[in-house]
């Protein structure tokens, strides 16, 4: 299969709910990523999407106007080649799910930050979306401005200027903003153009041990196969360094939870790779980069909805620790955005519950000890993480999760 085919970057769509990240994802890929009923029932994005796209180019029109996501040009009919595939990260921009979109951060090269003409702005997600980025430190933005059809030329002039005046002096104070409508398919090439020059392919190791951090993970078989039939239980996720092949040994951490003599211990997961899945198509080999599922041959009774959804997946013996407890650095913000109340954030305390983001999972703990610029943490679920990883904390504010600041795995 020809390389430009397989995905090597990974797109993060993020921003206010009803902004457009999930029409745009579709005008771009063809995918609908809210598949799940209680998503299509409720109109907002749930779970973290994902969905692939290649970009083409034109073999007969001239510039940039030739992008376009389809293997046939969409202005002439001409035929086109592939430049590059990508995977889009299509996070939830409501209030209530912050702790999905931070776990999709973990797993983007570079983000759109999805904001609508038709609204002011900044409205309270764009804010804290544009926060976590710049906590996490995605770097790489290009700032859609969507739904242009339903605004005259001067109020998406004047909501333009709105945005320029945002996003000053921040992380995105550079990035360029693409007028298009994700709905009417207008200006997607421009946008194209933009994201091909503004989140290239970044740099991997595909010679160290692999590390893969599972986004999602699923039972694939339909309820009442025959059991011959039956598939084993498929992880889904990016790998963000090293290869993995085909029927490799494979470790899961932290695994699963066991009742010892009335204690929970967690026993990482050991199993083959069955099957490796990269922009659709199988592969051998899975690099870096991009989305990519892996079946196994673990009962799907242990990956049925997202039940190993932030855990990591390498070769048996070569993943990073397990941490049950953990000392992290602390960098807080000075008050907390994405609410309409900007209260300001106070030093962390003793016993005061936080929810932590590591790479893609989320878990909530107790600090039970803090020094200047640090604080110890008593894990409910244990997480597999690098010394270094960085963790987004979050505290209960008005009865909601909150981002307060950044740290970093110290020991
Ligand atoms: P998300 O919450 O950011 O994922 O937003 P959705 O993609 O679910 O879109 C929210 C609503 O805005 C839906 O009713 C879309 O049809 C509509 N929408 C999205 N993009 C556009 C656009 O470019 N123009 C117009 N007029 N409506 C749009
Ligand atoms: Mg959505």
């Amino acid at each position: 299969m020809p390389e430009e085919l397989i995905p090597n970057t990974n797109i993060g769509v993020v921003g206010h709910v009803d902004h457009g990240k999930t029409t745009l994802v579709n005008t771009l890929t063809g995918v609908w990523t809210d598949r799940h009923s209680e998503e299509m029932k409720r109109g907002i994005s749930i779970r973290l999407g994902y969905a692939d796209a290649v970009f083409y180019r034109c073999r007969k029109c001239r510039g940039p106007e030739g992008l376009t996501t389809t293997p046939v040009c969409t202005r002439c009919d001409s035929e086109t080649e592939p430049v590059r595939a990508v995977s889009f990260v299509d996070a939830p921009g409501h209030e209530t799910l912050m702790a999905t979109m931070l776990s999709g951060s973990a797993l983007m090269d570079g983000a759109m930050l999805v904001i609508s003409a038709a609204d002011r702005c900044p409205q309270p997600q764009t804010k804290e979306h544009l926060m976590a980025l710049e906590l996490v430190g995605i770097k790489k933005i290009v700032i859609v401005q969507n739904k242009i059809d339903v605004v005259s030329h001067k109020e998406a002039i004047r909501n333009y200027e709105e945005i320029k005046a945002f996003v000053k002096g921040t992380i995105a104070e550079n990035a360029p903003i693409i007028p298009v409508s994700a709905q009417k398919n207008i200006n997607i090439w421009a946008l194209i153009q933009a994201l091909d020059e503004v989140i290239p392919e970044p740099s991997r190791h595909p010679e160290a041990d692999p590390v893969m951090l599972i986004a999602r993970s699923f039972d694939v078989n339909r309820p009442g196969c025959s059991w011959k039939d039956v598939k084993g239980g498929v992880v889904g996720g990016s790998l963000i360094r090293g290869l993995v092949e085909d029927g490799a040994e494979i470790e899961i951490r932290p695994g699963i939870q066991n009742q010892v003599e009335n204690k929970t211990k967690w026993e990482p997961i050991v199993t083959k790779v069955t099957e490796i899945h990269k922009g659709q198509k199988k592969v051998h080999i899975a690099t870096p980069g991009g989305l990519l599922a892996i079946g196994t041959k673990l009962d799907p009774a242990i990956t049925k909805s997202d039940m190993l959804a932030g855990q990591v997946l390498g070769h048996v013996g070569k993943l990073p620790p397990v941490w049950e407890k953990m000392w992290f650095s602390v960098k807080l913000m000075e008050r907390v955005v994405g609410s309409n109340s900007e209260v300001s954030i106070e030093p962390l305390k003793q016993r005061e519950p936080l929810m932590l983001s590591v790479g893609t999972a989320v878990t909530v703990g107790v600090v039970s000890n803090t020094r200047k610029d640090a604080a110890e943490v008593i894990l409910k679920r244990p997480v597999c993480a690098s010394l270094g990883s960085p963790i987004a904390i979050s505290r209960q504010v008005g009865g909601r999760w909150r981002l307060i600041g950044m740290g970093t795995l110290i020991e």
